[in-house]
């Protein structure tokens, strides 16, 4: 998909408009690599303004993610639009590729922390157990009972993780 930038400059001001399906399968975000399942639907508006583009791009796609608390798989449905900047360089050749602002706008609409359900109770930080499945071990106080403030601090550091 991509916009033909002597369309766009011969016509000032005029609004162009792209509609369709990307095959995005792998997408970088913060150093790693999530799974896009199926295709991507896109919706992109650009037009030509005091000698720039002004794109806004549109996305609809279904992420592979891992619940921020329990670690289990999920799958984030990405619903995003948002006006993308245009770099000088990105305008050098004839044709605006939107592959680049696809994944953009795909990055935008992610959670920083999705979650496998609502209210997640995660995994245990003193035992390991999965709290969404099975009780604290033998032992393991994190249940509430005298909690071990070390351990309050360790899941302060968990919920800070990205
Ligand atoms: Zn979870
Ligand atoms: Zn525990």
């Amino acid at each position: 998909m991509r916009f033909d930038l002597e369309a766009l400059r011969s016509h000032p001001g005029q609004r162009f408009h792209l509609d369709g399906d990307l095959s995005i399968p792998d997408l970088d975000w913060q150093g790693e690599v999530l799974h896009v399942e199926g295709v991507v639907h896109v919706g992109a508006w650009a037009s030509w303004r005091d000698g720039e583009v002004e794109l806004r791009v549109a996305v609809q796609g279904r992420v592979h993610r891992l619940c921020a608390r329990c670690l289990a798989e999920l799958v984030e449905r990405v619903d995003s639009d948002h006006v993308l900047d245009v770099l000088p360089e990105d305008t050098a050749g004839r044709y605006l590729e939107l592959r680049p602002f696809v994944e953009a706008g795909l990055r935008l609409g992610l959670q920083g922390k999705p979650l496998c359900r609502p209210g997640c109770r995660g995994i245990c930080p003193e035992c390991g157990a999965d709290l969404n499945h099975e009780d604290h071990r033998p032992g393991c106080h994190g249940g509430g009972r005298s909690p071990d403030p070390r351990f309050a601090k360790l899941r302060g550091l968990l919920d800070e993780l990205p």
